[in-house]
């Protein structure tokens, strides 16, 4: 096996064992080579535009206790917020104003949020002419249905990591195959799903996370979210000690080279382990960025993990100042939905 070998087949067939995945993620050879293999790819299937999604973080209450997670039910020590939903239509409509065209809604699973108020939450927002992503957990199939009726047009909802084991002793309470029948259930209801897992989790061997990424090519994602963990001081894996920053460019990359045409976002966890992170991974096979648009003083509050870069801009300097940014890499912000174009 060697990395060119395993570069022509991947450009051929867009597919690769788990052997093949495994000696990707390995360090045995020069990972530049990787990178710069799925940054042509993305560039000669989605060419240099790049889609911006603005992400309102509306509620983080949560009933699950997630071991990794900042916003977890047991972490008494941050301040409790909710977005009314008037509050959080305007936030879209100063969003919308300012050139996004996809919000991303996302939250702790906060029972608040009726299906009456995300029905006409959704409702109204779809007037602004915009493409809505929901990311708020798992909920029944009758749920994604009202949703979807209203409107909403893509769901977040990462698998977290398809070892069992280990997402059931992250996620207390939770079970593994429910999620992965929500998964399911949103894609019959015809979503454009979005899925995804962290790296670098306490006991994540680089197997399982070879399975994680054929997980996502079997499941036809139209989106794949990749993010670091990063141990929260305020949850019980405060000290992990890990790195898995280079590790997770590999595996964008890697989804890059496997699903040529989904749309691939710079995460924000990128960004809050490395100062050029969101860049990085925009080299490395990245199309999206999903800049945060909530009014700062309850972003604050939204900490999944530490180190998260905050909007201290207006809505207006951010999107320029990405704009620009994006000039530097010759690429430009793109100005349709950005829906996954398949080809
Ligand atoms: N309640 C929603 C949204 C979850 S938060 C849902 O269940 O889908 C969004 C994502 O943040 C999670 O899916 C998880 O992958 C990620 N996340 C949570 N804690 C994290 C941490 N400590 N480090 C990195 N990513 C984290």
């Amino acid at each position: 096996m060697t990395i060119s070998t395993i570069l022509n087949k991947a450009n051929k067939l867009h597919n690769l064992t788990k052997e093949e995945i495994y000696y990707l993620l390995c360090d045995s050879y020069d990972d530049n080579i990787l990178f710069k293999e799925a940054d042509r790819i993305r560039n000669f299937y989605l060419g240099n535009k790049v889609h911006l999604r603005g992400l309102i973080e509306f509620s983080n209450y949560c009933k699950n206790n997630c071991l990794y997670c900042g916003i977890r039910r047991s972490n008494k020590l941050i301040s409790r917020y909710r977005i009314q939903p008037d509050m959080l239509i305007s936030i879209a409509k100063n969003a919308a104003h300012v050139g996004y065209k996809t919000l991303v809604l996302q939250s702790g699973e906060d029972s608040f949020y009726s299906v009456e108020k995300l029905q006409y939450i959704i409702h109204e927002l779809k007037k602004l002419n915009l493409a809505i992503t929901l990311s708020i957990g798992e909920k029944s199939f009758e749920e994604y249905q009202a949703y979807k009726e209203a409107g909403a047009d893509r769901y977040l909802l990462r698998i977290e990591t398809t070892n069992k084991n280990l997402y059931h002793r992250l996620d207390p309470q939770m079970s593994w195959d429910n999620r992965k029948q929500c998964l399911i259930n949103l894609q019959k209801l015809g979503y454009e799903l979005g899925s995804g897992f962290m790296v670098g989790l306490p006991r994540q061997s680089l197997e399982s996370i070879a399975d994680d990424i054929l997980f996502l090519k079997e499941l036809n994602v139209d989106m794949a979210g990749i993010g670091p963990f990063i141990p929260h001081p305020q949850t019980p894996l405060k000290n992990v000690k890990n790195n898995p920053f280079r590790l997770s460019l590999k595996v964008i990359a890697i989804l890059r080279l496997l699903l040529p045409d989904i749309n691939i976002p710079a995460t924000t966890a990128m960004e809050a382990l490395h100062p050029k992170g969101r860049i990085l991974a925009l080299q490395c096979g990245a199309n999206v960025i999903m800049p945060n648009v909530t009014n700062l003083e309850f972003c604050k509050s939204y900490q999944l993990y530490p180190g998260k870069p905050l909007p201290f801009d207006s809505l207006e300097i951010q999107y320029n100042k990405i704009s620009k940014m994006l000039t530097t890499l010759g690429r430009t912000i793109a100005t349709d939905f950005g829906f996954h174009q398949k080809f």
